[in-house]
């Protein structure tokens, strides 16, 4: 800990020893345990001291140098650095939009600002592994818009771009949407982009997971084929909680005003305070480093899980997530969940394609490397971590894998 949070924790451990006790609880249950859901990460301390700073007291509604409060001078100073950044981050996009406080929330600004009220959208479903806010009926999304959903080959567990154009072409969206929380395989944004251009629509890419990937150059960029990037900066970008915008000069005026006044007030300035220190790291080399590590380490997982006869959506991974299909096994998704949880891993039960389980039981697990990687571990920990959990799929008692990740996740500190 850097001497200004610790000094900021005694202090708050002075004053609320009850909310104090509990961020305790929350660092001792990171540091004990292993977190292998595919959304989460460790950010550095810098990006943490970055969000506890005195920035959560300024109210700057507005933009930089169109402010509606005075004394917006360093917070314009901040948000432009961090502005800059991305755009050098995901070069060839001429405009980033910092302020949105979530994903969900850059997705609902955008679809908002592009295919408008009762506009025609065209997303992939939930269940074969879109997100809520991709149209789905309890998101606002799915009620604003009139809504289309595309899915992927329930054999091959692959999208079928042949089939999304002939979708595309009869339904005639505003926005096509390319991205999704529970896809392997990298994104052929190229085949996204043309069937866009061949209906009129706009293509939104929403790389809310890839995101750190495509920044650190490991897998192909949408960048040159969609018109509006959205991502969370929290996912492999490893960055504080929150939502980023990228778009074309065309709309880039649509999209800001979509942000605000449209879909927020007063941006939160200490965690874009945050991101311009998280996307200053992933300019860095040793974020393309990290990047490829966590690539190498979902591949070599879902090898090690092959090799024992287990099944993955997809027959493996080009990203930082695996997602193994259980069905040829005794147990279900939350059975593993649940199974690894005793034995001190943290991941996510996940619907298969064409899963005949509900999404509360489902017959999958969504397996993700980017938090484990930026705690250090490599090849070697990754192939122990695929037997403890091939074993723990296979009936082995997790109560006795428990003391095996302990040790593992005390050789490797959190940042
Ligand atoms: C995680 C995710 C989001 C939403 O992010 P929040 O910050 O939780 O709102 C949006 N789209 C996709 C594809 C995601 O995976």
């Amino acid at each position: 800990m850097t001497d200004r949070t610790e000094a900021l924790q005694s202090r708050l451990a002075q004053q609320d020893p009850a909310l104090a006790g509990l961020l305790d609880r929350e660092v001792e249950r990171q540091e004990t345990s292993l977190t292998l859901i595919a959304s989460e990460n460790h950010c550095s301390q810098a990006v943490r001291a970055a969000c506890a700073s005195v920035l959560t007291d300024k109210y700057a509604e507005g933009y930089p140098g169109a402010r509606y409060y005075g004394g917006c001078a360093v917070a314009d100073e901040v948000e432009n650095l961090a502005k800059e950044r991305a755009v050098q981050l995901f070069q060839g996009m001429d405009h980033a939009n910092v302020q949105p406080h979530s994903g969900t929330t850059a997705n609902l600004t955008v679809l908002t600002a592009l295919a408008g009220k009762d506009g025609k959208i065209l997303g992939m479903s939930l269940q074969d592994g879109g997100h809520l806010s991709h149209g789905h009926k309890v998101s606002h999304t799915g009620k604003v818009f009139e809504v289309q959903q595309y899915g992927v080959n329930h054999d091959t567990g692959l999208l079928d771009y042949d089939a999304i154009r002939e979708q595309a072409k009869s339904y005639k969206p505003d926005v096509v949407i390319a991205g999704a929380s529970s896809y392997p395989r990298e994104l052929d944004y190229e085949a996204f982009a043309s069937i866009a251009k061949e209906v009129g629509a706009y293509l939104l890419a929403d790389i809310a997971h890839p995101a750190g990937l495509i920044a650190g150059g490991v897998i192909p960029s949408p960048v040159g084929h969609a018109d509006v990037l959205t991502m969370t900066t929290h996912k492999t970008m490893r960055g504080p909680r929150g939502g980023l915008i990228l778009c074309t000069e065309e709309i880039r005026k649509k999209i800001d005003s979509s942000v605000f006044p449209g879909g927020q007030g007063g941006p939160l300035m200490h965690q874009i305070a945050g991101k311009a220190v998280a996307f200053g790291e992933a300019l860095t080399p040793e974020f393309k480093t990290y990047q490829q590590q966590v690539v190498d380490n979902a591949r070599l997982f879902a090898e090690m899980l092959s090799d024992r006869g287990m099944r993955t959506v997809t027959g493996g991974t080009d990203t930082h997530m695996v997602v193994v299909d259980l069905r040829d096994t005794d147990a279900t998704g939350a059975d593993v969940e649940e199974r690894c949880f005793d034995a001190g891993i943290s991941l996510n039960k996940n619907m298969v394609p064409n899963d005949p389980r509900s999404p509360k039981v489902t017959s999958g697990i969504r397996v993700g490397t980017a938090a484990a990687t930026t705690r250090g571990m490599g090849k070697d920990e990754f192939a122990r971590l695929a037997t403890i959990i091939a074993d723990i799929v296979e009936g082995g008692d997790p109560k006795t894998k428990r003391n095996e990740v302990h040790e593992i996740c005390s050789a490797f500190p959190l940042p």
